[in-house]
Order: structure tokens, then sequence, then C-alpha cells
């Protein structure tokens, strides 16, 4: 059920609390909170509300441990709370610890700044002043290890991996990669604080923080990250092979797929690669199957089909008898005077009368780095996903090539196109609601067709984000903000203990990675 308040939404990564439901959350509760007592006609709070979204996600991987919620005091069914509660300004910041049985109105934050990265440092310390008795259940120690024990793990194997941040004793980033990694399993995260001379000479570490890993083999040696963060930290453990999201689905012994009853082998693949065969399995899915199922199509429909047909004729950068296909199909429709198409009609000409002269798409699928590891994973979405992408880098990169076509002039032309065809043709409805809820927000303030190609990337991650842990992830491949620091280190930056994107550095990771030079043939029929 979709719940909301005046600052906050549903689609928020915290939880919405009222009078009804503040009391059965707090007491007894695996979890510490952290709860944002406010009111939404205050111009701070409303001012404020995007840095307490960003925490939470920011945290969002901490929630077995601490979570964030907001109660809004100017809600007229919170009033008798937030009284009883003594909240008399806002923002009011209040702290419950875990596992408390007693009635609690919880401890004010009173800290230095109401930033970010001083407001998540706190909830770490804040942990870590719950005792024996209160401690989550779920929170790993963040107690810093002895050296000595670390040493003893030298050429030991094991069931997991073990992670190390040797790191000065202020510093945060041990305990934030400590729980940054608590959802995922495969892996055990600890700490060292100001490790002594002996230490750092026998395994190498010349600055703090550094991250050492011992890997089940036995073998060990420091993690080899571009920028010493949390945020590098975290992204290459994740990573890891072996290392999955603890609720995510089991995975297979072996990844191998079944596809109408028969075995597929897993194709290897480089993830910093662009498959073709991605790309045309793709196509075929979308013309043979996903639009076949509409028996004409006019009007609305036959508008957006057409414009899709457009953008991709002109910007695919595909192998020659794709994009001849593409192109003889464009110049059909703009030939045709007609206002319904019958769909088999155009299965016919893509099917049967392209094969004679030189046209060719492929029509069976054939997944490569869109692979699941298992059949109802990945696949279609991802391949969507792919083209889209590499449509907006084609616009940004070849500005004349939509000339004559009515969408020339126009830096929203391939978003525009694809948002209509998501929210037309595209099976997974849900999905197209999402779609058109980010659309509807912000793409009409796209002013270029750089930006077109950053509206892009930043609305997938925002996609990513919301469906980490969720089913449909292939434990496989968990979905995270991309590109990870290992595809573009230059990318990501943190500016006062924030992790913020380079967007310039982003922008030009797209353009070298979704062009014809990324692609590979490999695996094309
Ligand atoms: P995908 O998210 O499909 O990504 C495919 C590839 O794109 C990745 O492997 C990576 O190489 C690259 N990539 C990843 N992130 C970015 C980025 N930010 N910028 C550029 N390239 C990137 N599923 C739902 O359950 N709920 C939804 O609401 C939903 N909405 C969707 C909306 C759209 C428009 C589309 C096309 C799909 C949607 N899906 C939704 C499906 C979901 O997003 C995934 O496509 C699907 O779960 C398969 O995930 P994947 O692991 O293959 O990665």
């Amino acid at each position: 059920q979709c719940s909301t308040t005046r600052l906050y939404s549903s689609t928020d990564p915290l939880t919405i609390l009222t009078s009804e439901t503040l009391k059965k959350s707090l007491q007894n509760s695996s979890t510490a909170w952290l709860v944002q007592f406010y009111s939404s006609w205050c111009g701070h709070c409303i001012q404020y509300a995007p840095t307490w979204s960003a925490l939470a996600g920011d945290v969002k991987d901490w929630d077995t441990a601490i979570r964030i919620g907001v109660l809004d005091c100017a809600d007229e069914k919170n009033f008798d709370t937030c009284k009883e509660y003594g909240i008399h300004f806002y923002p009011t910041f209040r702290y419950f610890k875990a596992r408390n049985s007693q009635p609690d109105t919880g401890k004010t934050y009173r800290g230095a700044d109401r930033e970010l990265p001083t407001v998540r440092q706190l909830m770490v310390t804040f942990l870590q002043n719950h005792s024996q008795e209160d401690w989550p259940p779920a929170c790993p120690p963040l107690e810093p290890s002895r050296a000595l024990e670390i040493l003893s793990l030298l050429g030991q194997k094991s069931h997991q991996y073990t992670a190390v941040i040797f790191e000065d004793e202020k510093s945060f980033v041990g305990r934030e990669v400590i729980l940054d990694l608590m959802p995922y399993k495969g892996l055990n995260v600890t700490r060292v604080a100001e490790p002594d001379k002996i230490v750092r000479e026998k395994l190498g570490i010349e600055s703090l923080p550094s991250g050492y890993l011992f890997s089940p083999d036995g073998s060990h040696g420091l993690i080899d990250v571009q920028k010493p963060l949390r945020f590098f930290f975290s992204s290459y453990l994740k990573l890891l092979p072996g290392v999955r999201r603890k609720q995510a689905r089991r995975i297979p012994e072996k990844a191998v797929s079944v596809e109408n009853g028969i075995h597929v082998a897993w194709k290897e693949f480089n993830k910093s690669k662009v498959y073709m065969a991605d790309l045309e399995s793709g196509l075929h899915y979308l013309l043979r199957v996903e639009l076949a199922s509409h028996k004409t199509l006019e009007g609305e429909e036959l508008k957006t089909f057409k414009d899709f047909v457009t953008v991709v004729a002109k910007l695919f950068p595909g192998r020659q008898p794709v994009v001849k296909l593409l192109e003889t199909l464009l110049e059909w429709l703009i030939s045709l005077p007609i206002a319904h198409i019958p769909y088999d009609a155009i299965l016919d000409l893509v099917n049967n009368k392209m094969r004679i002269s030189g046209m060719f798409l492929t029509n069976k699928i054939d997944w490569v780095g869109c692979q699941g590891s298992q059949p109802e994973l990945r696949g279609y979405p991802c391949s969507l996903w792919l083209l889209f992408h590499t449509l907006t880098v084609q616009a940004a990169e070849r500005p004349d090539a939509l000339a004559n076509t009515g969408l020339e002039d126009n830096p929203q032309a391939v978003l525009q196109t694809m948002r209509k065809y998501i929210t037309t043709f595209f099976g997974c409805q849900e999905c197209g609601r999402h779609f058109e809820e980010m659309a509807k927000e912000s793409m009409n303030q796209v002013n270029t067709a750089d930006e077109s190609v950053l509206w892009l990337w930043k609305k997938h991650n925002i996609v990513n984000n919301r469906l980490a842990g969720a089913l449909s992830e292939d434990p496989m491949f968990p979905k995270t903000s991309w590109p990870t620091p290992d595809l573009c280190p230059a990318c990501h930056e943190e500016v006062d203990g924030l992790h913020t994107w380079n967007e310039k550095e982003v922008l030009a990771f797209l353009k070298r990675h979704y062009v014809f030079s990324n692609m590979s043939p490999k695996y094309t029929a």
C-alpha cells in the first residue's frame, strides 16, 4: 500500500511513522531507530527533506541494525503523540535503542550540524553505545579487532572471505564498511585501529585507511582500490565472487539456464563491454514478440511505433544487415498512407522480404551480458536499458543523425520516444508506471543531448537502488549504483565524507561505453 505524507512518500527509503505505528515499531524492536519528528509547514523541514531521504538511501543496507523514520507533527492524527514525546521544535531527531521493552521517548540528537555525514557517523556511535543486552541481533561487532588476531589468519583456509580495514583511531570508514556489508553473506568484515609498525610492514600497509583481504583458499593481499574511500571498499567487497545478498534467491550450483527445455551453456563475458548479441536479441524480442501481441497499430500506438523505428533506424550503431533492415522498415512505414497497420504486415516484412537483400535480424535469443543465472532473470529488460542508453549516447555523439525526421532539434527525442514506448508497449506495466513518474518529474528539464544521456543514467540508478535485494534481482548480478568503481574510478569522489559522482567523468565514461567501438560481436548469429 502506498503511504504518503506531505514531505515523504513510500518511494523514500525510510519508514513513515504515525501515532498508530510509532510505539509498536519502537518497543522491543530488533533494530535501533533514528526518527525525525518534523512539521510539514516548517520551512527548514521542507528544505531538509532531501538530505534526510538521501541519508536514508545512504544507510539503506544498515536497516537490520538501525532504521530511519519520520513522523509529521503537523498531521492532526499525530498531535497527541508529539505532545507525549515532548517535541517542541522542528525538526527534532531522536534515537531509540534496540530491544527496549520499556516506554521510551528517545534521546535527542544534538550534533554539531545536520549534514548527512555527521548524522551518519553519529548513527554509528549510537549503535556502538548499545550494551551487550540491547545490541541489535543482526549488527556485527563494530569494535576494532586486535592486529594479532588478524595476523593469525595468514595462510588459513576458510569457508568465507575476511576483509579487514586498517585505519586510524578517529576514522569511521571501517565501521561504515562493516555496516554496508551487513546484508551480504560469504564474507566477514572487521577493522583494526592504529596498526603498529610490525603489522604494517608484514602486510605491506603504507597508508591508512587500507583494506586487506583473506580469501577462502588461504591467499591474501591488500585490497586494490583506486581511492581508499568507504564507497570503493564496499563496492569492491560486494562484487567479490561468491559474495551474495543474504535474502536473495538461492544461486544455482552451475550458472546454466534453460530455454524452451534446452540447456543453454553459460557464455563468458566481459562486463566492461556491450554485447551486440544482447542488443540484437532485444530488438528481435521487441519486434517479434512484444509488439506482435498487438493485432493492429493505429493512432497513438502507431505514432509511438514510428518514432521508435525512426530513432533506432537513425541511431542504432549496429551491424550492416540489422541497420539496413531498420532503415527499410522506416522507409516502408513512412511510405504507407494508411492509419492502421496490421502487425502481421510488419512481421512479414521483418521475417521474409528482408532475407533477400542482405538485411537480417537474428530470430533467436542469445543473451550474453544480459544472461541471468536463472531463465526468468535479466534478459529482455536488461537489453532494453542497454538499447536506450546506446541511443541517448549516439544522439549526443551524432547531432545530425535525426535530421529531417521531425525529431531533430529535440534534445529529449530519444527519452520521449523511450517514455512512450515503455508506457505503451513494455509488458511490465508496473515498470512503466514507475518510469512515467520519473519522467513526469524531470524529463522536461533536459535541455541538451548530453543531459539526456545523464538523465537516463541517473534514473536507471534510482531503479537499481530501489530494486536492490528485491526478488527480481539476480544474485549473480547484484543491483548497485553503476558504473562501479572498478569500471570507472574517476566517476566516484567523496566530498566531506559523502559519496558523490563526478558527472563530467560519468558522461565521458558513458560515451566510451555505449559506442560501436566498445561493442563486442562475439556470440552474434
Ligand atoms: P539492468 O538494470 O537491466 O541493467 C542492464 C545493464 O545496464 C547492466 O548490466 C549495466 O551494464 C548497465 N547499467 C546499469 N545501471 C546503469 C546506469 N545507471 N546507466 C547506464 N547503464 C547502466 N523491474 C522491477 O522489478 N520494477 C520496476 O519498476 C522496473 N522498472 C523498469 C523500467 C524500465 C524502463 C526498464 C527497462 C526495466 C525496468 N525494470 C523494473 C527491470 C529492471 O530494471 C532490470 O532491467 C531487470 O531487473 C534486470 O536487471 P539487470 O541485473 O539485468 O540490470
